[in-house]
């Protein structure tokens, strides 16, 4: 069998070592960039000829396709040095995806050609007076003789200042979600948008969000994406891959940042124990890491999802979007604060830890706000109170594939994703249906503290479900409940992911344990459901602690904190007391 993931470590030796202060696609070259709110236009022409915009295209339009867990590494062995480059390694992906999924053969041509040639194209929905109420949306499209006046302003839009061509959601209708048509601007029609200057922001500095502003701009019926009225339908669909990608750049920053902390503590000593040792030191570490493994296997397992199951989908899309966003800014907060007043100071480690930080906290913004997220799946809660009450058996859930990571999958199907509720998510399901199997079997290994986190994720499941299905949900209280209950499942879904990936292939060792290891398993299920009743994730420190030094072993190998091995090309890194100095003169920093 080939190693997984080999082109994620080709990429990362391509762009050196990270840690050497004079490599432009390194961290000291991307906080001066940061610092001057600079676009990594050098690093972004340097993947351009590694294939990434063609990651996504079928092979009849011109594309290389990959497996979407293949592309989400390719994209964080890229983004762990500077997450602004982001946009550089999903090209347009949000437009190309909308057109893909309810575009015309033609119209799915021609974006693939722009993306083929290096053209960016912008995906425009939100809209600022209305933010995550997309329904109120007012940009608007009004029929003329052979099309559509275009009118109203778009905000935020990635790349806006830039972009060459720009899919635009507007409303053609007066109410209801089949009240909004997307079209596919081409550059003659952007041409007559008004572009606002970009607006500064605190993460990603160096990408320009830009309002794009459209005054009667007229629009040919050609540009109609799908048919009228379905363009909602069209962009939410393609949001669900969106929602999966962009937890490449949380899961790049946390590795970062975790890397950073882990040095510095190992190297720090005090009353002559490396910080890393000392009992604060180890637990922060080792709940840090939980977080980021918890999160890693969950991001991973849906990439698989999307391929195997795109109709099934929609649930696992919010899922991870919201339990890698926020396990992963809860990694990165403990690993600043492990680096103790260097954390705040704006060179060295504190420089890289706080750039990853604010790289993070951009990503719970774009593409869907958590709040939209989390009404997404209160949702969707109800409809699993049965199904997780009483399994309906074994059943197909292809789980092996599923979760065999790395291993070769069908092509992706943009078009199948579905909007629908129906309780269908094969983690869930496929939990409900092995748990009592996942936990004999732990038992009977000797991981009797994992069999019994496993039945605590069970029964969770089971009672946040039933009470979501048993709310009043017209009052206030009811909706509020509801959102929490939402926020539980988030973290309670990676929680089963994490079981199944034991159960599924106990021929692979993940995180660098042996095959059927369970450290690994006990502690993500201890963090999850610390983090899912409420309780101090400390307070789980005895069942999480092997994560901290595995995530060293992953370390010192040189290897990327993920579940499967993917080499990396850093050197040892500076010293402890050593401050990573500015690039060489002449790098890039524009
Ligand atoms: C860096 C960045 C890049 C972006 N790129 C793009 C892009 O390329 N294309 C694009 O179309 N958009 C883009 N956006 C816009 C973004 O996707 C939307 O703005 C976002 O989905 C919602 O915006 P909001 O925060 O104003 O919404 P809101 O959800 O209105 O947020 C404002 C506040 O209201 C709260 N709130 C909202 N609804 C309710 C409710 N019913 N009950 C209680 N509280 C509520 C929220 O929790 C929040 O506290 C980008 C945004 C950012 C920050």
């Amino acid at each position: 069998m080939t190693a997984p993931y080999t082109a994620a470590a080709r990429l990362d030796a391509l762009l050196g070592d990270p840690w050497d202060p004079g490599n432009p696609y390194g961290f000291a070259a991307g906080t001066a960039r940061d610092a001057d709110g600079a676009y990594p236009a050098a690093f972004a022409a340097r993947l351009a000829g590694t294939g990434f915009p063609l990651a996504y295209l079928p092979p009849a339009l011109g594309g290389d396709p990959r497996p979407l867990d293949d592309t989400l590494l390719l994209v964080r062995v890229a983004a762990r040095r500077d997450a602004a480059v982001m946009p550089a390694t999903l090209l347009s992906c949000s437009a190309v995806l909308t057109v893909l999924a309810a575009g015309t053969p033609e119209q799915a041509k021609t974006a693939a050609e722009w993306v083929r040639e290096g053209r960016t194209v912008a995906f425009a929905l939100s809209e600022e007076e209305t933010g995550s109420d997309i329904l109120a949306g007012r940009c608007r499209l009004d029929p003329t003789a052979g099309g559509y006046a275009l009118t109203g302003r778009k905000w935020l839009v990635g790349r806006g200042a830039t972009a060459d061509a720009a899919v635009v959601v507007a409303r053609t209708a007066p109410r209801g979600p089949a009240a909004f048509t997307a079209v596919l601007l081409g550059p003659d029609q952007l041409a007559a948008a008004v572009r606002r200057p970009a607006q500064p922001v605190t993460g990603m500095r160096g990408i320009d969000f830009a309002d794009l502003v459209f005054d009667h701009v007229p629009v040919p019926e050609t540009a109609v994406l799908g048919r009228a009225g379905g363009g909602l339908a069209a962009a939410m669909r393609a949001q669900q891959l969106v929602r999966l990608l962009s937890t490449a750049a949380c899961l790049a920053t946390a590795d970062t940042a975790l890397r950073t902390a882990l040095r510095f503590t190992r190297a720090r000593r005090t009353g002559g124990v490396p910080v890393a040792e000392t009992g604060h030191g180890a637990r922060e570490l080792a709940l840090a890491a939980a977080e980021l493994m918890a999160a890693d296997l969950c991001s991973l397992t849906a990439a698989r999802h999307a391929h195997l199951a795109p109709g099934t989908f929609g649930l696992c899309s919010n899922v991870v979007k919201r339990a890698a966003t926020r396990l992963t800014a809860s990694a990165i907060a403990r690993a600043r604060s492990l680096l103790g007043a260097r954390g705040v100071l704006a060179h060295g480690p504190g420089a890289v830890v706080d750039k990853a930080q604010r790289d993070n906290a951009v990503v719970e913004s774009i593409d869907t706000s958590p709040f939209g997220v989390l009404r997404a799946v209160a949702a969707a809660l109800p409809g699993y109170a049965g199904p997780l009450r009483e399994p309906p058996g074994p059943g197909d859930h292809a789980l092996g594939p599923l979760l065999a990571y790395g291993d070769p999958l069908p092509d992706l199907d943009p078009a199948a994703l579905d909007l629908g509720a129906r309780p269908r998510d094969p983690v869930l399901l496929g939990f409900a249906a092995h748990a009592d199997e996942i936990e004999a079997r732990l038992a009977a290994r000797g991981a009797e503290r994992a069999a019994v986190l496993v039945r605590h994720v069970r029964t969770a499941l089971e009672r946040t479900t039933a009470a979501a299905a048993g709310l009043d949900r017209g009052g206030p209280a009811g909706a509020l409940g509801q959102l929490d209950l939402a926020d539980r499942l988030c973290l309670l879904h990676p929680a089963a992911t994490a079981a199944l990936a034991w159960w599924a292939h106990p021929e692979r060792g993940l995180y660098g344990e042996e095959p059927g290891g369970a450290g690994w398993l006990t502690a993500v299920l201890a963090v999850l459901l610390a983090h899912a009743e409420g309780r101090a994730p400390r307070q789980a420190a005895p069942d999480v602690l092997p994560a901290g030094p595995a995530l060293a072993r992953l370390d010192d190998a040189r290897l990327l904190f993920t579940a499967l091995p993917v080499p990396l090309a850093d050197g040892p890194g500076p010293k402890e007391s050593e401050t990573p100095a500015e690039p060489d003169e002449g790098d890039e920093t524009t």
